[in-house]
């Protein structure tokens, strides 16, 4: 990509809330969409992520949505980072938009100069997030999130695109360097040592940071899997799916920004969601809200994390039972007499309780590095008190350990479902947590 003299690609510039009608303006497919001209807009900044700029604009006839990615982090104006992710939030949408339906924005227009999405505006939908801090019951984004998984990762793998395509992609989506050393950093190194960038709740998580960093069989296991992270190019993978990348309602679910997309282990994308809500269960135990509420949305999300996981785990299968193009990983006319079913119903079972397996170890990498690294989360930090946030979240901390370091105990989902309020008990003393 040609650079310009400020270190941007030739043509850049970040877009101002000022500057959004007159670009608007200039694609005339946006216009008609939005209806009358320039004048007859209004723009909203809503962006909340760490990340980019994002506007809604509104027209007479209609309203999209804008984002921009900007040559710097966001919260943070000190920090670049390369524009060209936006290349590849673009690139996952296209890619996956004849699997996931309505589970996905509807993409209108890239403009790879300015390297600005536009897309459907979501509205009135909600950050998921801001739905489980608020205590809202959310039927359909646990199961709908699960769909949008399975659709977008077991078309994309081994079972279904042959490997031609398959690298292709893989070569693509490898460019999406900027992000991945995000990921390979901020996730998962920087819990396990001490770097500037970690922001966890000091003095009173003190003691569980510096056990991480001194935790032998912790740092082993999460090296297998950062291994795991970088060999295991299983599927086309969002890379960044928490709660505050999924836009809801009562009836519909949306997952927004896939600017984190690469191809890698399946298990990264399942296990950032139940992460998120394991985090969420915990963080509940320190809101000011009446104990009978309390159980009952603990309740609700417990029951969330198992819908979710047995959605996933069905549509994944149904997808690969009734896939009539086969990627190159199990060639049909193996498998086609009564033995042969037999052991392809197996093999299903096992590649299934694989992702599993890496759902688990995600999961806890993803809590650790939520609580001891750089990108804490709402969930949290609405509870001013820091002893009680710090209290609220040495059980996550606890529980990923486990997860991490005695894979073995946690065999299914209703093990970790029977975990969480275990774990509860684990406080600021991280010895004191290792019988749990
Ligand atoms: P970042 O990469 O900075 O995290 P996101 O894609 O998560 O950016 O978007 C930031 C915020 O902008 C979201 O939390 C949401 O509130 C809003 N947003 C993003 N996409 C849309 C959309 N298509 N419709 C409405 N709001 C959106
Ligand atoms: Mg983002």
């Amino acid at each position: 990509m040609d650079k310009a003299q400020d270190g941007h690609p030739e043509g850049y510039r970040v877009l101002t809330h000022d500057d959004i009608p007159a670009y608007i303006a200039g694609v005339p497919a946006i216009v008609a969409q939005l209806g009358g001209g320039p004048a007859d807009w209004t723009v909203r900044d809503v962006a909340d992520g760490n990340l980019n700029a994002v506007y809604l604009v509104d027209g007479p006839a209609g309203g999209v949505c804008v984002k921009q990615a900007l040559p710097y982090v966001r919260v943070h104006h000190d920090w670049p980072l390369a524009v060209e992710r936006a290349l590849f939030e673009h690139a996952y949408m296209v890619r996956l938009d004849p699997f996931v339906g309505r589970g996905a924005p509807q993409l209108y227009h890239f403009d790879p100069t300015l390297f600005t999405i536009v897309m459907e505006k979501l509205e009135p939908h909600i950050i998921l997030r801001k739905g489980l801090i608020e205590g809202r019951h959310l039927p359909k984004a646990a199961p709908d999130t699960a769909t949008f998984i399975a659709n977008a990762t077991f078309n994309t793998s081994d079972l279904a695109a042959p490997f031609e395509r398959k690298f292709e992609d893989i070569a693509h989506f490898a460019r999406n360097q900027a992000l991945l050393r995000i990921t390979m950093d901020l996730v998962l190194t920087d819990p396990y040592r001490e770097v500037w960038r970690n922001r966890y709740v000091r003095p009173h998580m003190e003691g569980w940071a510096a056990s991480f960093r001194s935790d032998i069989e912790l740092k082993t296991a999460v090296a297998r899997h950062r291994i795991g992270f970088l060999t295991n190019t299983q599927a086309l993978i969002h890379g960044d799916l928490h709660s505050g990348s999924v836009m809801v309602t009562e009836d519909d679910t949306r997952v927004i920004d896939g600017e984190f997309a690469s191809y890698g282990p399946i298990g990264l994308d399942t296990g950032a969601f139940i992460a998120n809500l394991i985090m969420s269960w915990y963080a509940h135990g320190a809101y000011d809200r009446p104990e009978a509420d309390r159980r009952a949305y603990r309740d609700w999300i417990l029951e969330q994390i198992a819908i979710f996981w047995a959605t996933f785990r069905d549509r994944f299968l149904t997808l690969w039972e009734n896939a009539t193009e086969a990627g190159d990983a199990y060639p049909a006319d193996y498998f086609t007499d009564t033995a042969g079913k037999a052991r392809l119903a197996t093999i299903r079972r096992d590649y299934l309780d694989g992702i599993f397996a890496d759902t688990v170890a995600f999961a806890a990498l993803k809590m650790n590095r939520r609580i001891i690294g750089y990108a804490q989360i709402a969930d949290y930090l609405v509870i001013e008190d820091l002893e009680r946030r710090a209290r609220a979240q040495a059980p996550a901390l606890a529980l990923a350990r486990a997860l991490l370091t005695r894979p073995e105990r946690f065999a299914d989902i209703a093990a970790i479902l029977d975990a969480i309020p275990r774990f509860e008990r684990a406080g600021l003393d991280p010895d004191a947590a290792r019988h749990l």
